[in-house]
């Protein structure tokens, strides 16, 4: 078997995605032995990304390996498209109705402002 073979046989080729049914790292990315050294998958296939550049999931599937579920994009870029992504501000409230297009939440907004209202009162 060869190496481009045994990667193939350890893909499930779906409808949509093609699913690493191998090892991930802790990232849950594809891991793969290339012969020589336990490499990722996904660059193993298509190569490193430019410098600068990250491979995005349009798929939001992490095991997928396949290419045109895959777009390289700037990282600055990548960090947005994840931050768009995300429904809910880091301390989990789900950001709702015209907070959801801006990133900001309300629910953390009100207890700062309860917060800072609160200190404010202690101190005078
Ligand atoms: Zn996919
Ligand atoms: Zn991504
Ligand atoms: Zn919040």
């Amino acid at each position: 078997m060869t190496t481009e073979e045994r990667f193939w046989s350890k893909v499930e080729i779906g409808e949509t995605c093609w699913l690493w049914t191998a090892g991930c790292n802790t990232y849950g990315y594809p891991m793969f032995w290339d012969g020589v050294a336990t490499v990722q998958a996904i660059p193993w296939l298509l190569g490193h990304p430019a410098p600068g550049e990250h491979r995005h999931h349009l798929c939001k599937n992490k095991r997928c390996v396949r290419p045109d579920h895959l777009r390289a994009v700037f990282s600055a870029q990548h960090v947005r498209i994840h931050a768009a992504e995300r429904k809910t501000c880091p301390h989990g409230h789900l950001y709702s109705g015209r907070n959801a297009r801006q990133r900001v939440c309300q629910t953390c907004m009100n207890e700062s402002t309860r917060r800072w209202r609160r200190r404010k009162k202690v101190i005078s």
